[in-house]
């Protein structure tokens, strides 16, 4: 199983015993890397033994981030038990759908949300008990472990993406996916030789958060763990745990980049390396980061729930500098540039599909064989649905998710393009752009804009100014003003929840 693979590793490096593995960002606890081992092993095999869990049963998770989440995971995958985490934010109606797609046998949840569980017939581990602590702690004198064995392609894993463009899809995750992500990783981390201090702001139950945590324990990584991101108390846990790495969404970019309110008076120093992915960080909020932290790499990575984990990441300063760019594509990775069209693989520097091969790929989606024969193709390619170029050195540059590109007549708007210069106006906070029904034109592209608390800025201000930088048929046509921007857990704007407001005319309601 990757439980034993990993520990095996990590047995024969010598810092095992002295090595901390998680620490609770709010209590301080810590648990080290023998007694993590050890609460997995406890915890397999309680659930095992006594629960009766077995290879290929489906176990439903409901929880924000806690130290408990990855000794659950690794008890998991010891017993090859089939891990299925979900956004606890969600309502009991997109629960119920998840569950239902995944099929599980148990599930874990927090005390606190475990009533958003459908009533069925499946028992359910309360994460925040006594009783579950003492399965981790409890060594059970009887009764071994019993070694589970797990081929590359059985089903590890069912993730959820993000619900961004619709409703969230499950995905398939074969035990392959993590075998190569980690092994990428261990060679990594012998080469650089340092004990990282991770602290991961992005959710484990998401495919970015999830690949965080498997890495860092394959890498003997400490997790400082936080349960919900708070800007204070994120810049109070990296200098008191000497975090050197973060991992965050974009917004969480923005937020450090608000000197005011960010850096100071805390100690950073310990810094090294902030991993941003799942959204386009706005380029102004990108240069304010590289003037304001000099000595931090900020490291933009591209992926989805589909690819299993990040297939493009920047890895140097300079590459951070490289406005737009997703970085290289990782080692074992191929990628092709396709005309959405015609199907005809496209030259460096022009626009089109981005299409995917590599070992980390999901299976393909619970139960929707027609939705996995229109994103995976009989080679391996898989379709990302993302508009990308790729420059003459090999550098992937995100234009737009396809699905949102605003079609204006015949020409086509990305909505990225105008956020990024609506963000660079000094009198707005936030932005977001969407396309909006149109007789004439088909759709127009519209702008929901926060102002920064001390301006003013008017419409009419706000169109000139894009008029002025775009080609006519990109000009925004009309603007609401609202408070706030919606977003969801991994940071990304929820626009088919703006087209919806301001179709129905109910944009006041942000
Ligand atoms: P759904 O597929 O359910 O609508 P989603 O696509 O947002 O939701 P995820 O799998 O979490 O679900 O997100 C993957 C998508 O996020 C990518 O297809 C891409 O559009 C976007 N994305 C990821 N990283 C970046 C990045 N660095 N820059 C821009 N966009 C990114
Ligand atoms: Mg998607």
């Amino acid at each position: 199983s990757l439980s034993d693979y990993i520990f095996s590793q990590l047995e024969k490096n010598p810092s095992l015993k002295t090595a901390i593995a998680l620490i609770e960002a709010a209590t301080g606890n810590s648990v080290s890397y023998p007694e993590f081992i050890q609460r997995v092993k406890n915890l397999a095999r309680y659930l095992q033994n006594k629960v009766g869990l077995s290879k290929g049963d489906v176990a439903f998770i409901l929880s924000p981030n806690s130290i408990h989440i990855p000794i659950l995971y690794f008890s998991l995958f010891h017993l090859g038990v089939v891990i299925s985490p979900a956004n606890p934010m969600n309502t009991t109606l997109e629960i119920s759908r998840q569950v239902e797609l995944s099929k599980p046998v148990i599930a874990f949840a927090t005390s606190a949300i475990c009533q958003k569980l459908p009533r069925l017939f499946y028992p359910t581990i309360l994460l925040d008990s006594h009783e579950f602590f003492l399965m981790m702690t409890t060594p059970m004198s009887t009764n071994s472990l019993k070694i589970t064995k797990i081929g590359q392609s059985e089903l590890s894993v069912i993730l959820y993406s993000s619900g961004t463009t619709g409703k969230c899809k499950g995905v398939e995750i074969t035990s392959r996916t993590w075998t190569a992500m980690t092994s990428a990783a261990m060679k990594v981390s012998r080469s650089n030789n340092k004990q990282v201090v991770g602290l991961c702001v992005v959710p484990y139950f998401h495919s970015f958060g999830f690949g965080c945590c498997v890495k860092a324990v394959a890498t003997m990584e400490t997790m400082v763990v936080m349960e919900r991101f708070d800007l204070r108390l994120m810049m109070r846990t990296i200098e008191k745990f000497n975090v050197t790495n973060i991992a965050v969404a974009p917004p969480v970019v923005v937020a450090m980049t608000r000197s005011e309110r960010g850096v100071g008076g805390y100690d950073l120093s310990s810094l090294k390396v902030v991993s941003s992915g799942g959204a386009a960080i706005q380029k102004v909020a990108l240069d304010k980061f590289v003037k304001l932290f000099p000595g931090v790499q900020l490291s933009q990575s591209y992926g989805m729930t589909e690819l299993g984990c990040a297939v493009a990441q920047t890895i140097s300063p300079n590459e951070s500098k490289m406005l737009g760019s997703v970085g290289r594509l990782a080692p074992n990775c191929r990628a092709k540039i396709i005309d959405p069209d015609s199907g005809v693989c496209l030259p460096p520097l022009q626009q089109g599909e981005l299409w995917i091969k590599s070992p980390t790929i999901m299976k393909g989606y619970v139960d929707d064989e027609e939705a996995t024969a229109a994103t995976l193709n009989s080679e391996g390619w898989l379709r990302t649905g993302d508009l990308f170029y790729i420059d003459n050195n090999g550098f992937l540059f995100f234009v737009e998710r396809i699905k949102e590109l605003i079609k204006y007549k015949g020409y086509q708007v990305p909505p990225a393009e105008l956020e990024h210069l609506l963000h660079s106006h000094p009198e707005i906070d936030s932005a977001a752009v969407i396309p909006y029904p149109d007789e004439e034109a088909g759709q127009i592209p519209v702008a929901f804009v926060v102002r920064r608390p001390c301006g003013n800025i008017q419409e009419s201000q706000i169109r000139d100014f894009i008029a002025k930088q775009v080609a006519p048929y990109k000009r925004i046509r009309r603007v609401y003003f609202v408070d706030s921007i919606p977003r969801n857990a991994t940071g990304k704007t929820l626009r088919k929840d703006l087209i919806r407001l301001a179709v129905s005319g109910h944009t006041s309601k942000l």
